[in-house]
């Protein structure tokens, strides 16, 4: 039997490495509050990412929760957004009192439709609110377009899209702002942690109070805020993780390749669309889509189970879409969403981490073939 294999696994430094990093804590006694840590890390983020200004979180959820709360949106506004995408970006929606409209997403790479982002707006319609999902890049230009003609913001979860860049351009640079995610899950990652990345460096001041419970000085609390601090063992955690990425990187693309190569001409299977030209990737998620059409209904479920005999894990990202999740069933605007349900119902992301073995890449494979 198989050892047990999961989507994905968490890199990490060498102990040692982490150890001599933290040693210093044990002098200062400064374990979060913006430490040392906090500001090297935003300053290295911020050079590898390629952006102008950066606002470290305790997460990639509190991250977007707060650049929302932070433009200020009137109550009951409307956001328009994917639903395709993992629960947290529809939830920093509704968490601001604000309304999520869903729009359908394409399937040649999973983001959202920019062509019918336009007749879902409204005089209440504030922000659009795309996902990056899997790495691939949205179409920032045409959205960019939309948003200006109509006086919208743009907040683009880049939670898939760690260190991606288009022409050389970090993706953090879209739109009003960016938020990334570096969950232990992540292709980059501080155990729990993510940031902000914006255009408008006001932006910077008003984040830090919003993460520091709206405190302005000692004795003037101005808004009310959260608490959404990194901690100085998750920056340091940052600060060594950081020296691999690319290496990383260049495994998980190397063994991107390889499952390419193997799946390729199998029948009813399609991959992602990637621009190789323009974009640099991260190559986070390897997600397969496995077409009813001829694969028949249930054959994402059928390899899914199969995998998990054989004690390997794939994930049903993104299963169900987040406007079919219990808690919002028919709460918001009725769109249809043919495409989010088709790719929700026939997408399985396999396993994929730069330590990944191409013996159990093969197994998949032939696990796959058997099934079709
Ligand atoms: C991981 C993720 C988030 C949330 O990030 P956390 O750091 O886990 O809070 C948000 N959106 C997407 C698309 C994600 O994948």
């Amino acid at each position: 039997m198989q050892e047990k294999v999961l989507v994905t696994r968490s890199s990490m430094p060498k102990f040692e490495e982490y150890v001599e990093m933290i040693r210093p804590l044990w002098d200062s006694h400064w374990l979060t509050n913006m430490g040392e840590f906090h500001k090297k890390l935003e300053q290295k983020l911020k050079e590898y990412l390629r952006v102008q200004n950066l606002s470290l979180m305790v997460n990639g959820h509190m991250a977007l929760e707060l650049v929302i709360q932070a433009m200020g949106f009137p109550e009951g506004s409307e956001v328009i957004t994917t639903p395709f995408t993992f629960i947290s970006t529809t939830h920093a929606i509704i968490r601001n009192k604000l309304s999520p409209v869903f729009c359908d997403i394409k399937l040649s790479d999973y983001t959202i439709d920019e062509n019918r982002i336009e007749e879902l707006i409204t005089e209440k319609t504030v922000a659009i609110l795309p996902v990056h999902v899997y790495g691939n890049i949205c179409n920032v230009e045409k959205i960019q377009q939309i948003a200006d003609k109509y006086n919208l913001k743009v907040i683009y979860d880049a939670a898939h899209a760690f260190g991606e860049t288009v022409n050389g351009v970090g993706v953090g640079n879209f739109g009003d702002a960016s938020v990334f995610s570096f969950h232990a899950t992540k292709v980059y990652n501080t155990i729990e942690g993510g940031a902000v990345t914006f255009r408008d460096e006001s932006l910077y001041k008003k984040l830090y109070n919003l993460k520091n419970f709206g405190i302005r000085s000692e004795e003037v609390v101005a808004e009310v805020g959260s608490n959404a601090k990194m901690n100085e063992f998750s920056a340091a955690m940052g600060l060594c993780n950081l020296k691999y990425i690319e290496p990383n990187i260049k495994a998980r693309k190397e063994l991107i390749k390889y499952y390419a190569s193997k799946l390729r001409d199998v029948k009813g299977i399609r991959l992602c669309a990637r621009d190789t030209e323009s974009v640099e990737y991260s190559y986070g998620y390897f997600p397969v889509l496995f077409e009813s059409e001829i694969c028949g209904q249930a054959m994402r479920d059928k390899v899914y189970d199969r995998l998990m005999e054989e004690n390997i894990y794939s994930r049903k990202y993104f299963y169900p879409i987040t406007s079919d999740a219990t808690c919002f069933k028919n709460k918001y605007k009725n769109i249809p969403l043919e495409n989010a349900r088709y790719a929700g119902a026939n997408i399985l992301v396999l396993p994929l981490y730069p330590e990944l073995d191409k013996t159990v890449i093969d197994e998949i494979v032939r696990i796959i073939r058997e099934c079709i």
